[in-house]
This record gives structure tokens, sequence and C-alpha cells, in this order.
């Protein structure tokens, strides 16, 4: 009786154990195959990816990465990430963030291909790590080359068109200014008026123009400053003075103007100091005051331009930089490109300072800025 129970039980133990081994082999097949597939899904993703490791090697690279550099895998997986990008600076900065544990969001960067040609790809990565120590990367890149050729040639031609159209506008702006000069004492006034009209919609012109140029030079990456020590109260001075012609409505004032000793670009302050001169104009329809302040404090001085127009809410305030950004509303009602206070913010930012703006909707607005003052 005995005997018999303990066979049946063993034969119980087989069966459970035949269960088990099945079950096991069929989950272990459907991991394999879920492997094979995710294999697949990232050796052939039709998007690049590599992995690098904490020391800037490539460990792993899928298809789709290698046919658009055009490197076998040889030639590409167990190499230093830096010998496949153009700019040095750039993949060192890269990699010091990712050992930081920044996450990078289309971060743009320029590849070097087999054939000598040049890609420009936004990258996406992070890195893995297990026990705090860093694994791999897991890098997304994406071509935007073509975007980029796309890009160039709109700015190469605004750039082209806004040198064209400077030229003769100077030439309009300085004619007119002869004739005022030769009309100076005419008794009849209107002849000045008019061509002081003239004088003032040419200049806007200009600066329009001025303004396109840089839009594509900044679109370039050319900008290039060319500083100098000056008196930001005199070119204040000579802006104000300038902004007064475009209006009758409003009181432009100065405050505190002691010489202020700046080391800076003065053309590229000065288009600054106009762009948010005449947007102060432009969103204040009504009038009223101006007010261009310069408040220096030891070692640095702060710039402000101060209206009592429309001025603008606060979801509206954190996108004024951006390129082509028009408050909806008021663009309606005022004519612009919404580029001005884009090309401030970018102007600025090559002087390593920011522009910001306080406003309440109904009551006006005030943008400045900071600068450090010259060193005696
Ligand atoms: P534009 O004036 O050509 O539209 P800007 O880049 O200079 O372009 O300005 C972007 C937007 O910011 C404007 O369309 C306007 O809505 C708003 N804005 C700029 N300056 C002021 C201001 N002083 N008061 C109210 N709104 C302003």
């Amino acid at each position: 009786m005995q005997d018999q129970l303990c066979i049946a039980s063993g034969m119980e133990d087989t069966v459970e154990l035949k269960e088990k081994l099945s079950r096991y082999e069929k989950e272990n097949e459907e991991l394999r195959t879920r492997v094979e597939e995710l294999t697949d899904f990232f050796e052939n993703a039709s998007i690049p990816l590599h992995w690098v490791d904490g020391g800037g090697i490539i460990i792993w690279a899928n298809q789709a990465e290698l046919d658009a550099l055009g490197y076998a895998k040889e030639e590409y997986i167990g190499f230093p990430i830096s010998d496949f990008h153009a700019d040095p600076e750039v993949i060192s900065d890269i990699l010091d963030r990712l050992v930081n544990n920044e996450t990078l969001h289309d971060y743009s960067a320029r590849l070097k291909c087999r054939d000598g040609s040049i890609k420009h790809v936004l990258i996406n990565s992070n890195v893995l790590r297990k026990d705090g120590k860093f694994i791999h990367t897991r890098c997304f890149t994406r071509d935007v080359t073509e975007k980029k050729y796309e890009e160039q040639r709109r700015n190469d031609f605004v750039a082209m068109v806004s040198h064209e159209l400077k030229s003769p506008l100077t030439a309009i702006t300085s004619y007119v200014q002869l004739l005022m000069r030769k009309w100076n004492n005419d008794t009849d006034g209107f002849n000045m008026q008019v061509l002081s009209r003239i004088e003032i919609q040419a200049k806007k012109m200009v600066n329009m123009a001025h303004d396109f140029l840089s839009l594509a030079k900044i679109g370039d990456g050319k900008i290039q400053l060319r500083r100098e020590k000056f008196d930001l109260n005199i070119l204040i001075s000579e802006i104000a003075e300038d902004a007064r012609l475009l209006t009758s409505k409003h009181a432009i004032q100065t405050l505190n103007r002691t010489e202020t000793e700046i080391y800076a670009d003065r053309d590229k302050i000065g288009q600054v100091l106009i762009n948010l001169l005449s947007n102060a104009v432009k969103y204040s329809p009504h009038g009223g005051q101006i007010i261009i302040g310069c408040d220096k404090k030891p070692g640095e001085v702060t710039i402000s331009v101060t209206d009592q127009g429309m001025g603008i809410n606060r979801t509206d305030q954190k996108r004024l930089f951006e390129r082509f950004y028009r408050v909806d509303q008021k663009s309606k009602e005022v004519s612009g490109f919404g580029i001005g206070l884009y090309l401030v913010s970018e102007i600025l930012k090559y002087h390593q300072s920011e522009i910001k703006v306080d406003s309440e909707e109904g009551k006006g607005s005030t943008f400045y800025f900071v600068l450090p003052t010259a060193l005696e």
C-alpha cells in the first residue's frame, strides 16, 4: 500500500515536472522571439542609433547610422565618436553633458561622412546607468542636412535682398537730407514737412533692412561683434532724437543722463535700442510717456525702455523673444514681422546679457537689460 502511494506520488511529480519544463521552454521561446524582434527593431530601424561607452568609444550602431554616414561596421564601431564629429568642441560638450546626467533634446551637430561630406544632425541622447555606473549612451540622430541647406538658401536670399535694399535707401535718405539743408530757410514749411516724412519712412525701411540682414546673419551663425568703448548716454540721446521724429503723440524722455562708458558693439546696442523704442511707440497707439532709463551701479548699468501702452499678458510674455512671434490681437492692428525682439535677445546673448520684460496688460511695459560698464 505504502509502495503504491509512493509510485503514484512519484508519477505525479514527474508529470508536474514535465509540465513545468514545457512551460519554461515555451516562455524561453517567447523570450527569444521577443529578443530577436527587439534586436531586429533596433538594428533595422530607419532612424540612426548608436551607443557610446563612458570612454567616448562607439560600442554599437545600427545599419541606418552606418548607411547614413557611409561607413562599414569595422570602420565605425570601436572608434572614438569624436573622430566622426566635424566640431571637436561640440562633441566634447555633448559628452560632458551626458556624463553630468543631462538628457539632450535636438542638440545640433555636424558629422563627417566617409565620402568627406558633412551631415547636419539633431541628437537626442541620455545615458544608461547601472548602480550609478555609466554603461552606454542611448543616442538617436536625425538628419536635417536638407532642411539646413534650405534654411541657408533662404538666409542667403534674405541677406542679399536686404543688402541690395539698404544701398538705395541710404542714398534716398542722404539726398533728402541734402534737400532739407537746402530748403531749411524756405518760408513755406510744406517742402520741409514732406521731406521730413520721406526721411522718416526711408529710415524705417533702412532699419527693417538692417534687421533682416541681422536675422540672416544670426541664422548662419555669422554675427561678429565689433566691440569698442563708448558713452552709452550719447548713443541713447541720438536714438531718442531719431525716435522723437517718428511720433508727435509720445513724450520720449531720457533719465539719469550721466556719462556711462561701456565696452560693446555700438551699432548693435543701437539696433537693440531702436527696436525697443519703435515697439514702445508702435504698441502705445494712444501716445503717452516713453522713458529710457540708464541706471548705473558699480560695474554695471541697467538700460530700460518703459511705455504706457497696451502691455502684454503673462502667457505671451514667455514667447515674445521667439523668431516671428507676434501677439495675435495686436499684430492685426500694427505692422511688423515679429523679428525685432528676437534680434534684441540674440544681440544681447552675444553680449552675455539678457532681455527681460515687466508688463501688465492695458497698463504698459518695461523692457530692460544689464551691461557691464567699461573698466576705467
Ligand atoms: P513686431 O513688432 O514686428 O511684431 P517684435 O519682435 O518687435 O515684432 O515684437 C513681437 C511682439 O511683441 C509684437 O508683435 C507685439 O505683440 C509684442 N510687443 C513688443 N513690444 C511691445 C510693447 N512695448 N508693448 C506691447 N507689446 C509689445
